[in-house]
């Protein structure tokens, strides 16, 4: 049975961009060897709006057969033209991709707040960040270094530090247009080609910087954007034979599962995954900056980030007085219409992540936290959830030890300095920590003593390409970002040259 066609001016009212309308009503299909095809299936999906839960498109449905394909094309790629041009040529394709994404970022936010529900003022300080992220690779793409070793005088050694060769990398619909960025933008600077797999829930924004990637002239089956499930597709390219590594970003349970699919041909792996991180408050903090960036911590993109500060430490003494500010700060926050520029907090991305949230507010309650605020989901049309703040929770309640990725935070006292740093690590994760204080030194010891890969000093969610991001523990391995994508995108080889 054929799928319906989706309602344009339904799931997308009140947009008046042509671009966005244009792109909408095309065919949503697979990018391989530089042509855009069906599923050899033929297969679709619905890709919903999740703010007036109307489908917003239909999406190719790629699944292993489409997968083999553009592995063939990606290797092609990447033993023919790919492989001859110059870092120069690489640094301009790069710089090009980031102009075009500069110049749509407008259409490219709308579309990623249409597709994911997020607020559109942050959907378009991510695409800017997304072209960020592209220009601070092109810089790399000439400044990959081999060394001259101090050999023996007989032999000169040197190494060629080379490109990986065929990366397949799987996203989450939590950041799709900045993970697109973070997977691709190194992967070219390094000279490798991709199969990137976007998330079923937002196949839309990947889809249109494939086609500006097209625009910029990038050769045929360098990128390959496949569309579909992850049972399908997404375990098509972990356990690939021909794939000779794979860049995932999403939940602990899957980089689980990626992780074993790559033991068949030993794939290298990096894995950027869950958090339940801490955001530590002392009494001598600056409230006046803490309240507002706690509550942006913890419900930005409604809550649904891997770093998100979820786990609030409040030292006792004043534990009550952070609470109600915090809270009355949280009350003004209701999460609205994403195409507002006014607003903060869009819906949640689908119907499974609502009732997740909603299951969470309930095992909360049920384990005797009390919701502050909040507590309950919104009744109506779209994923709408506003802000909750629990207390009287406990470190070992599910609702402060799983990922919830919902605007939830658990509020939860502490003694001092070590009873923080106790309580702060005391997780199965470590992506993220904030440490709130006036005290230069407690900042820095408490920084050093956390076990998270990311510390932020009485700042949050600051994230830059300059520098790595990555998780202790059960958030993942490697890092991302910074000379360290440059690490995962590159292989070393040492050459002994006999002196006669
Ligand atoms: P997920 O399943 O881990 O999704 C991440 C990506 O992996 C998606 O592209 C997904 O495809 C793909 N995938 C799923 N199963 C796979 C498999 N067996 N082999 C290869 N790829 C596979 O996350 P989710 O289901 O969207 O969300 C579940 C929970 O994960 C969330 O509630 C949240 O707690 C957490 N999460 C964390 C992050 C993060 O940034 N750390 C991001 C997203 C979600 P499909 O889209 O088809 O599933
Ligand atoms: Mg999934």
């Amino acid at each position: 049975m054929a799928a319906a066609v989706p309602s344009i001016e339904k799931a997308a009212a009140g947009i008046k961009s042509n671009a966005v309308l244009d792109f909408l009503r095309k065919p949503k299909q697979l990018l391989i060897n530089g042509k855009w095809v069906s599923a050899k299936s033929g297969k679709t999906f619905e890709t919903i709006n999740p703010a007036n839960e109307e489908v917003l498109a239909l999406a190719a449905e790629g699944d292993k057969a489409d997968v083999d394909e553009a592995v063939k094309a990606a290797r092609k790629a990447l033993e023919g033209k790919w492989s001859s041009i110059n870092p120069h040529q690489r640094a301009g394709y790069l710089l090009k991709i980031a102009d075009l994404i500069e110049a749509h970022a407008d259409e490219l936010g709308t579309l990623e707040s249409l597709n994911n529900g997020m607020a559109i003022s942050l959907a378009k300080g991510m695409a800017s960040g997304a072209a960020d992220t592209f220009r601070y690779y092109a810089g790399w793409a000439t400044k990959i270094y081999g060394e001259t070793n101090p050999s023996d005088p007989s032999v000169f050694n040197y190494t060629l530090r080379e490109p990986v060769g065929v990366c397949g990398q799987i996203i989450p619909w939590n950041g799709p247009i900045a993970m697109f960025a973070w997977k691709i933008a190194p992967a070219l600077a390094c000279g490798n080609v991709s199969i990137i797999k976007p998330a079923e829930q937002t196949p839309l924004t990947a889809l249109r910087l494939g086609e500006l990637l097209l625009e910029a002239g990038i050769p045929d089956g360098v990128v390959n954007i496949i569309t579909g499930f992850g049972e399908t597709a997404g375990a098509a390219i972990a356990e690939h034979p021909d794939i000779d590594k794979v860049a995932f970003t999403g939940s602990t349970e899957v980089g689980k599962l990626i992780l074993k699919a790559s033991a068949g041909n030993l794939k290298r792996v990096s894995l950027e995954l869950g958090g339940k991180s801490p955001n530590i408050v002392f009494a001598d903090a600056n409230l006046d900056q803490c309240i507002p960036t706690s509550l942006f911590g913890f419900t930005m993109l409604s809550g649904q980030v891997c770093c998100a500060g979820t786990r609030v430490f409040v030292q006792r003494d004043f534990h009550d007085e952070f609470v109600d500010k915090l809270a009355k700060q949280a009350s003004q926050a209701k999460a609205g219409d994403p195409l507002d520029p006014k607003t903060t907090i869009g819906p949640l991305v689908s119907k499974e992540q609502f009732d997740r949230v909603k299951g969470y507010l309930d095992i909360g309650k049920k384990e005797g936290a009390q919701p502050k605020l909040g507590g309950e989901v919104r009744n109506g049309k779209g994923y709408f959830v506003d802000p909750t703040i629990f207390t009287n929770v406990k470190n070992n309640m599910r609702i402060a030890r799983e990922e919830i990725f919902g605007p939830v935070a658990s509020v939860i006292p502490f003694k001092d300095e070590n009873d923080a740093v106790l309580q702060g690590n005391d997780t199965t994760y470590g992506l993220a920590a904030a440490v709130w204080t006036n005290d230069v030194s407690r900042a820095h010891k408490v920084a050093r003593a956390l076990k998270a890969g990311t510390v932020w000093v009485n700042c949050y969610n600051n994230i830059d390409p300059i520098s790595p991001f990555g998780g202790y523990k059960q958030s993942g391995i490697g890092r991302e970002l910074g000379k360290h994508s440059i690490e995962l995108y590159t292989q070393i080889k040492s050459v002994y040259l006999k002196l006669n």
